[in-house]
């Protein structure tokens, strides 16, 4: 029997439950021997100007090559990761490995349409202190300049404890680092907020992009967030871009960037040096 329930009720033993609890565990102590033996990987998906077709940029994104499992995706470890801290290891490496990557692709076609490496920061690992002296490190570990790097944090995160984490946010941003709010759309910010936040760019949610041919009220709403967004400098990324319609009805708004899976799934690191080389166009 397990405890649980509203009331604290007992509730008869659910086998699935013991399941998922057991995966979490597993994955809690394994995460630290991952980052010790190098398990985890990076995968790049191509950000695209909207208006060449070309590849503007890449997001990191973390992968788990975990030895009996196979090939892991966030899903499977990074709320686990969040909660036992291991993220902030593991977010450190992927933002060192990223760099590393992205300084050698530069090094290799200086000129490459690619001009910056997107890494996804947990709440967590940007409050621990030290984070941007840690971000400073990884620049100068890499050869990498601060230009080439997006930060993606989340909404929460700006609004939360704003006094320590938008001072360290200007820190970044007068080194010359970018800043991007991953997810826009689905936090609690209010649109006037966004005038004064120490931001660059705004990632617009999948959720957004996903009704935006069938639901005016949607695509109103994207209209809308685009023009503000001109208005106040921010530079826009919608995700989870699918299909040519949703492609073709951000470029009238004047969307200027997209990514998801009508341009490129997310691809090993050879992958992307074709995609960038070529200067194909990917739609
Ligand atoms: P995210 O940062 O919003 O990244 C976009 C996610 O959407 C990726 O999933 C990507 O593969 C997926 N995606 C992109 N285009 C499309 C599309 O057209 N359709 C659909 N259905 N999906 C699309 P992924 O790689 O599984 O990552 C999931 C989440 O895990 C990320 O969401 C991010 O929040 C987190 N994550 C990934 N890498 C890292 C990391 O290095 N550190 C941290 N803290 N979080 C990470
Ligand atoms: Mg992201
Ligand atoms: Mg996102
Ligand atoms: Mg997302």
């Amino acid at each position: 029997q397990a405890k649980g329930g509203a009331k604290g009720t007992w509730q008869r033993y659910q086998p699935e439950l013991h399941t998922a609890m057991t995966e979490r565990l597993e994955v809690r102590a394994a995460l630290h021997e991952a980052i010790d033996t190098q398990q985890f990987r990076t995968m790049y998906q191509p950000i695209i100007d909207l208006e060449t077709g070309l590849i503007t940029g890449v997001e990191s994104l973390v992968r788990w090559e975990h030895p009996v499992r196979g090939l892991l995706g966030p899903y499977h470890f990074i709320e686990v990761a969040e909660e036992s801290g291991a993220i902030v290891a593991i977010g450190d490496w992927v933002l060192r490995e990223a760099l590393r990557q992205f300084a050698r692709w530069r090094a290799d076609d200086p000129d490459m349409t690619l001009r910056y490496v997107s890494v996804n920061v947990s709440a967590r690992q940007f409050r621990t202190p030290g984070f941007v002296d840690r971000v400073r490190a990884a620049l100068d570990e890499a050869g990498a300049k601060p230009e080439w790097l997006l930060l993606e944090i989340t909404e929460s995160l700006v609004l939360r404890d704003a006094e320590q984490v938008w001072a360290d946010l200007r820190m970044l941003r007068a080194m010359g680092v970018r800043i991007a709010i991953d997810d826009f759309g689905t936090g609690y910010s209010s649109l006037s907020y966004l005038r004064q936040m120490p931001v660059d760019v705004l990632k617009l949610d999948k959720s957004f992009i996903d009704d935006i041919l069938t639901s005016d009220q949607q695509h109103t709403m994207v209209d809308a967030i685009v023009a503000l967004a001109r208005n106040l400098d921010l530079k826009v990324i919608a995700e989870g871009v699918e299909e040519p319609g949703q492609r073709a009805a951000l470029a009238r708004m004047g969307c200027p960037y997209g990514q998801g899976y009508l341009f490129s799934r997310p691809v090993w690191p050879a992958e992307i040096v074709a995609l960038a080389h070529a200067e194909a166009q990917l739609v």
